[in-house]
């Protein structure tokens, strides 16, 4: 279905699947493995990619496929494969251009999974990156980049520390050193910042946050802007013939979606992060209300983080859209609709005072997630980073005072009557 002239909320109600006469309104689970031919032919030609279309569902799933377009359509890409959590979708992303051997440079401010991922575990394979401070100057992060550097990597705004980045600073420092800049757009969604306008190549996403909204599965996709030229010289995998398939060369069989097939007919094939039909349905009913709720949590975030700015009993408050924040400006350029719902924020009682709020709250619970419709509270210095030594926890960005609240879509007054009776406990 052409889409394209559509705003975001309308895309996210629309569906872009054609259908025929008398076909269910809502896209439905097509829970099954495998797919029925009568001509042989056909399917040799699937298995040759001379024809695309479903096969086995480790590769493709119509209810997935209906995903993936909606998620293609929202960013502005020209295709999308879902995977099994945010995590897959990183690593998909990453091994679809990078082999043993290759370099990435990435932010320093990101998800405690992506910097293991990346840090950790890709290095084991051969496949190494270099951190450095988004707030660094373009020559800084520029001199980071080695011969074998294959992709600038970034979160939009970057979990835990909520900062906003500065895209088209990033952008411009990957188009001049000839790499993909590729960005985790998770924490603010296509609604509320779309990275390819601001140069991005391949965006990826935990749909398991706001596309969920309702913590209810765990999900990842890769989006693919169709904008990258691969024949640069530096990704011989996607230009030379590829063995598996014949010699076919995915650059010059497939033009601007080379990147994402590859990503589906050689990564998802052998690594299997697959999404289920099931969690693609559950996310496809998600996205249909995304306009509405990140509005909502926008708007719900930015009220408590003013009440808690105003409160004696809170030390600091962390929130994008207040002016206050190192990222007002930055927000104001890529997050002109307003910000997610997570606010961070220091209490004056020190790791004792976070431990008790979340006792002593009635309707706000405890809970180790974001991007839900239900407020929740978290101390991370005595849950989610408490393995760490307390030096390490501050170098996490995790001060022993911080608490993290993920705004949800109740009525604004009900969250913070209980925040306000919650801290007259402390
Ligand atoms: C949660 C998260 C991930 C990992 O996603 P999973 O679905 O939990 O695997 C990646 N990036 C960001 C920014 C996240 O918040």
């Amino acid at each position: 279905m052409e889409t394209k002239n559509y705003s975001i909320e309308t895309l996210c109600v629309t569906s872009t699947e054609e259908f025929v006469d008398g076909e269910p309104r809502v896209f439905p689970i097509v829970q099954s493995t495998t797919y029925n031919y009568k001509d042989t032919e056909y399917i040799a030609d699937l298995f040759d990619l001379k024809k695309l279309g479903h096969m086995y569902s480790r590769i493709s799933n119509p209810t997935v496929g209906a995903f993936e377009n909606k998620m293609a359509a929202l960013e502005g890409g020209v295709g999308a494969v879902g995977t099994s959590s945010g995590q897959g979708a990183l690593q998909m992303a990453i091994l679809t251009i990078c082999d043993a051997g290759a370099h990435i440079v990435a932010s320093s401010t990101l998800y405690g999974g992506n910097i293991t991922l990346l840090g950790s575990s890709l290095a084991k394979l051969g496949i190494t990156t270099t951190f450095v401070s988004p707030e660094a100057s373009a020559d800084e992060i520029k001199s980071y980049f080695q011969e074998n550097t294959k992709a600038l990597f970034a979160e939009t705004v970057g979990n835990p520390k909520m900062n906003v980045l500065d895209l088209e600073k990033f952008g411009k420092i990957a188009k001049e050193q000839g790499v993909p800049f590729i960005v985790d757009n998770t924490l603010a969604t296509p609604y509320l910042c779309r990275p390819i306008e601001y140069g991005a190549n391949i965006i990826t996403h935990s749909a398991t946050k706001y596309i969920d909204g309702q913590a209810t599965c765990v999900g990842g996709v890769v989006v693919d802007a169709g904008n990258f030229d691969w024949t640069n010289g530096k990704f011989p995998g996607l230009v030379e013939p590829d063995a598996t398939y014949h010699g076919l060369s995915y650059t010059e069989s497939f033009g601007n979606l080379a990147y994402i097939i590859k990503a589906r007919t050689h990564i998802l094939r052998d690594f299997g992060q697959t999404m289920s039909a099931f969690n693609a349905f559950i996310y496809n009913r998600g996205l249909e209300t995304l306009h509405l709720r990140m509005e909502r949590h926008g708007q719900n975030a930015l009220e408590v983080a003013k009440y808690l700015q105003n409160h004696n009993k809170v030390a600091w408050v962390e929130y994008s859209h207040l002016e206050a924040s190192d990222s007002y400006k930055l927000a104001q350029k890529y997050l002109p609709k307003g910000g997610n719902g997570v606010v961070l924020f220091g209490l004056k009682g020190g790791h004792e005072a976070g431990i008790k709020l979340g006792k002593v709250l009635n309707l706000i619970n405890v809970a180790v997630h974001i991007g839900d419709s239900r407020t929740a509270i978290l101390h991370p210095a005595s849950s989610s980073h408490r393995q760490l030594s307390a030096e390490d926890q501050i170098k996490a960005g995790v001060s022993p005072e911080a608490v993290r609240i993920n705004v949800g879509i109740e009525n604004v007054a009900d969250i913070i009557k209980d925040l306000e009776n919650g801290l007259k406990e402390l």
